[in-house]
């Protein structure tokens, strides 16, 4: 893949053929002048490494040139690529037109931590386009979604969202962590704002947190409550203007180099572990729909899925490495989680390990019963992250624990 071949600045004393860690909290500058225009924008010198660092510039890049997209912004975790895209977007009487289907955090950063500034998140029916348009008004300053909603693997239509969004004024930013971008191509599909954890996949094994921005450029921003007034001098580049000149720099979540580095040689093997932890995950939904004492299975690209058409003309037959299954019980999924001897009982997604876990006790543990039936999770659900190991290996330590769990 030519991505792995994304320069950086030489030359290089040593000619290191790996970009170095460029560990510096400051840079030097050769004059007052030099350092004048690099403090008020003129040139794009590195200065300090809350703003920019150049081992976090050049990952910024690689991902850059995967997904062609105008810009690339790295955050220390996806959180932070989240929180960060939403005070970009929103101001006090902004609301954001969403669902309840989120990553826990990202519900609770709607609600309460945006609500505490009079951001309000207007939760509706993503799949449903007539309920999505009659949530947006003047004050929208975004359509958030997940691409595969976790736990619940629901998908909505990306092209037809992104016409009601662009038709409004509104952009559509989707949060695209569980099909990486090597895969698919969210511009093609009308995103306009893509963020991911890069925490997952692209971390390669789970050593570093880690969050992207990627802006295609491809929104008019002219009707965008907080950034119309930049749009007449910035147009499709104002989003990536206000998020690296104010937003990122006062919050203070810049990637920071080592992780960078880190991230960086994920890059380098993601398509490969994509392939094949997703190609495992495919032929072990398939396999556990046989298994006695499992109920049901969810993964979207099984024929018999609600989603399989959309799911695989949006992102291709091998939708991520995350599926779903149910067991009778939560106590028969308690006894379950406590007889596996491969699987790790862990969070995280994509590690090259397999993990386990069981959702309602643990990420949405504190939530209400009210708000987990509102978020449809349910008690007798277990989500696998199918990481390298063989499929038989997993599929071996799945029935055993099954069958020793009775
Ligand atoms: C993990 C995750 C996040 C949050 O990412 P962190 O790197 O843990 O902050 C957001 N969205 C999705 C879909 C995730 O899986």
């Amino acid at each position: 893949m030519s991505y792995q071949h994304t320069p950086y600045a030489k030359p290089d004393p040593y000619n290191a053929l790996q970009i170095p860690i460029y560990q510096s909290d400051a840079f030097e500058f050769n004059s007052a002048e030099e350092m004048e225009a690099a403090f008020t924008g003129k040139t794009a010198d590195h200065s300090y490494s809350r703003v920019s660092n150049p081992t976090v510039q050049f990952f910024e890049e690689r991902v850059r040139s995967v997904t062609e997209a105008y810009s690339v912004t790295a955050l220390n975790s996806g959180m932070a690529a989240i929180s960060n895209t939403f005070l970009t977007l929103a101001k006090a009487g902004s609301n954001i037109v969403t669902s309840t289907h989120l990553f826990g955090n990202t519900y609770s950063f709607f609600k309460s931590t945006l609500g505490a500034f009079g951001v309000e998140a207007r939760c509706c029916d993503l799949t449903n386009l007539d309920d999505v348009s009659a949530h947006i008004d003047e004050n929208t300053c975004g359509i958030f979604l997940e691409i595969i909603t976790n736990p619940q693997m629901e998908v909505a239509n990306l092209k037809a969202l992104s016409e009601i969004a662009v038709k409004a004024g509104v952009p559509l930013i989707a949060d695209t962590t569980i099909v990486p971008f090597c895969a698919w191509k969210a511009k093609d599909l009308g995103v306009h704002i893509e963020v991911v954890s890069s925490t997952k996949y692209i971390s390669g094994g789970a050593t570093c947190l880690g969050g992207l921005i990627i802006d295609y450029g491809n929104f008019n921003w002219d009707k965008s409550p907080k950034l119309k007034k930049l749009a007449s001098e910035h147009g499709a580049a104002s989003f990536t203007y206000l998020l690296r000149k104010e937003i990122h720099r006062n919050l203070g979540a810049y990637m920071t180099p080592q992780v960078a580095y880190l991230q960086t040689l994920g890059m380098e093997t993601l398509q490969v572990r994509f392939a094949k932890a997703a190609g495992t995950c495919l032929q072990l939904a398939n396999a556990l729909e046989q298994v006695d004492g499992i109920v049901s299975v969810n993964y979207t690209a099984l024929n018999d899925n609600p989603f399989y058409e959309l799911s695989n003309a949006q992102f291709g037959p091998l939708p991520g490495a995350m599926l779903t299954f149910d067991l009778e019980s939560r106590e028969r999924c308690y006894r379950f989680m406590n007889h596996l001897k491969l699987i790790k009982r862990a969070t995280n997604l994509f590690d090259n390990k397999s993990l386990a876990i069981h959702p309602a006790s643990t990420i949405f543990g504190t939530f209400t019963e009210a708000d987990r039936r509102l978020m449809n999770i349910k008690q007798e659900t277990i989500r696998l992250s199918v990481g390298l190991e063989d499929l038989d290996s997993l599929l071996d330590d799945i029935t055993q624990s099954l069958n020793t769990s009775k």
